[in-house]
């Protein structure tokens, strides 16, 4: 089966006055269609890089990163992105807001907007199509903001952080909920988190990243014996803490400034 995405040897330095820091160091690593990797590591070790390298802001030192079987820059693949703030305007309707990437990429037309009423009413936000974003909860700004993604019709959604905003409860439950539309949409997505619990409840593999210059630690495939799997249902299981107790050991061991959210915080 070809690959949605294909990074091989990808190093890249950052090149300043002070002189050259090496970020990412030989990473590989592969992503078949409808696969959702997380990828965790400590505070600085080259996490954002490595997503500025994949959405194609940054160009690899060396390596080479193929998307569907293409080098990146000759690709034309939609890549959507959801961040840790929702960048939802004010001064526009959810609805408004929701069809903003298709104006902006002269994709307007009957199928297109007809999808963005499908996914408002299927993700229960039919009700909110004519609310301001300020009358929204942080949870069903989320929810806007990945419809806004997913009208796009991306072959790859990449999500940088993007509960950290959110306070414990409500990630928790945001984190399920996006979660679970992603997979509904049998999406090819990557997670960058601090978070290991995040990461373990949504991730089919963790891949650990080592202290910069970020090199892959481990990469870990995630099994559950559930009816459901659902992100809330793996925290319950004894398998969660065991994943959760062997990715702690591993970025003790490859890294110093870890600051990851415990089991409990
Ligand atoms: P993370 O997302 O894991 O916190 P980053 O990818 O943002 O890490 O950064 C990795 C390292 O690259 C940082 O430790 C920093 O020293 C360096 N770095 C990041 N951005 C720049 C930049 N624009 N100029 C110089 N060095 C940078």
């Amino acid at each position: 089966m070809e690959h949605v995405l294909e990074l091989n040897q990808v190093s890249y330095s950052y090149h300043t006055k002070e002189g050259e820091t090496l970020a990412l160091s030989q990473i590989s690593f592969s992503l078949k269609k409808g696969e959702f990797i997380a990828i965790v590591g400590p505070s600085g070790c080259g996490k954002s890089t490595l997503l500025s390298l994949i959405s194609g802001l940054l160009t690899p030192e060396s390596g080479t990163i193929r998307i569907n079987g293409k080098p990146l820059k000759e690709s034309a693949a939609n890549i959507g992105y959801m961040l840790q703030k929702d960048h939802l305007f004010e001064w526009r309707t959810i609805y408004h807001n929701v069809i903003l990437g298709l104006e902006i990429q002269h994709m307007m037309n009957i199928h297109t907007i007809q999808r963005a009423n499908e996914l408002l009413e299927l993700y229960g936000l039919g009700h909110f199509k004519s609310s301001r974003p300020s009358e929204l909860s942080g949870g069903m700004r989320q929810r806007a903001a990945l419809v806004r993604t997913l009208v796009l019709e991306p072959e790859l959604l990449l999500l940088d952080e993007p509960f950290s905003a959110l306070d414990y409860q409500t990630r928790l439950a945001v984190g399920d909920d996006i979660g679970q539309i992603i997979r509904k949409e049998q999406k090819t997505a990557i997670l960058v988190t601090h978070d290991l619990s995040e990461a373990i409840s949504l991730g089919d593999r963790v891949i650990i990243l080592s202290d910069r210059p970020a090199t892959i630690a481990q990469t870990l495939p995630l099994t559950f014996h559930l009816k459901e799997d659902t992100p809330l249902e793996r925290r319950n299981t004894p398998e969660f803490k065991q994943y959760f107790n062997l990715i702690w050991k591993e970025l003790n061991h490859h890294g110093k400034a870890i600051q990851t959210a415990s089991l409990t915080d």
